[in-house]
Formats: C-alpha cells, sequence, structure tokens
C-alpha cells in the first residue's frame, strides 16, 4: 500500500516555513490505518520490548495499538503537568521553539527494554529527551519507532545507539 498518500502536507504549520506532515487521514481510513499498525508491528517485533512509551500526543494514537497488537505494557510520556503521579523530566529542543516532557518515575520496573514510538522524528529532540527519561527509570531503550522520518534533518544522530524503525522517509 502506498502510505505516502495517506499523509496530508500542509505548508506553513504550526508556524511559517514548517512543512506538516498530517498523519489524520492515515488514520482515517480503516485500511490505512489497520495496513500501518501492523506494518509497525511486524517490523518492531523482534525487538522484544517489555514496554511501549508513546511520545504526547500522536505518538500515542501508534503506540497503543502497538503495545496492544505486541502483547506489552504502554506509558504516556507527556506535557508538563498532566502525570499525577511523581515524575522524570527532560527539556529539550524541538523543530520549531522548546519544550520539557515528563515520565512516571514508577512507569515500568528498572532494567525494562522500552521501545520509545512517535509519529514523526524531525530534529531528533523529543525521541532523545523521551530517551533520557527512559534511562532515568534505570531501564533500557530497545529501540525507537516512528511513522515518518525527516531525512534531511538527520534526526537519527540525536538519538542514543538503539535500532530505529521508520514506515515512511520524506
Ligand atoms: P523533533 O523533536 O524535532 O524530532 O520533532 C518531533 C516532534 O514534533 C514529533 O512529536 C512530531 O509530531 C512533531 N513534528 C516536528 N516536525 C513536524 C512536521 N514537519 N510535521 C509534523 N509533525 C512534526
Amino acid at each position: 500500500m502506498d502510505l505516502k498518500s495517506h499523509i496530508r502536507d500542509i505548508p506553513d504549520f504550526p508556524q511559517p516555513g514548517i512543512l506538516f506532515r498530517d498523519i489524520t487521514p492515515l488514520l482515517a481510513n480503516p485500511t490505512s490505518m489497520q495496513y500501518s499498525i501492523d506494518l509497525f508491528a511486524q517490523q518492531v517485533a523482534a525487538l522484544q520490548p517489555d514496554y511501549i512509551v508513546g511520545i504526547e500526543s500522536r505518538g500515542f494514537m501508534f503506540g497503543m495499538p502497538l503495545a496492544y497488537k505486541l502483547g506489552v505494557g504502554f506509558a504516556p510520556v507527556r506535557k508538563p503537568g498532566k502525570l499525577p503521579a511523581a515524575v522524570h523530566s527532560a527539556t529539550y529542543a524541538l523543530e520549531y521553539g522548546n519544550d520539557t516532557l515528563e515520565l512516571h518515575q514508577d512507569a515500568f520496573p528498572a532494567g525494562s527494554r522500552v521501545l520509545i514510538i512517535d509519529d514523526l522524528i524531525a530534529t531528533g529532540g523529543t525521541a532523545a529527551a523521551t530517551a533520557a527519561l527512559v534511562t532515568q527509570t534505570g531501564s533500557t531503550v530497545a529501540g525507537f519507532g516512528f511513522v515518518i522520518e525527516l531525512v534531511a534533518l538527520q534526526g537519527r544522530a540525536k538519538l542514543p545507539e538503539a535500532p530505529v524503525t521508520v514506515l515512511l522517509q520524506y
């Protein structure tokens, strides 16, 4: 299936100069939605994670169904002030602006193998900060998975050593 035909390009969102790769058409079509989750699950199964972490908010949309398919637990990485229990925090640079992410300190037992999922890797700052949060819990990053990689931004170079799975490259 041509998954790219289900990605919509929105120029100058959320600010001038950014070409936003919109995954909502991919999710709205049941065939492309199921196909993308099934393909994603096939490609990351060999990593044998104990947990999946999804990054707010589009990482939830792919991370949760993947966790369900792989039969592993899920933990959300969220924007500041959203998680109710004690958190670890990490601040990072985004393609547009700065932000902080948080993860519950007890999201998974120390020593877990954690697969980090988001819809898209641009500069890699978001995923690298999430990896730092996973490490702070005493767990290991088993890998990273993204629906889309913006190759020219070289986000992979910012990630710690771990397998990276992507479904689409631009
Ligand atoms: P980065 O930290 O630069 O890798 O940015 C990745 C995060 O920002 C992901 O959570 C994406 O959802 C979002 N993002 C960054 N650039 C884009 C883009 N061009 N289109 C859609 N989402 C983007």
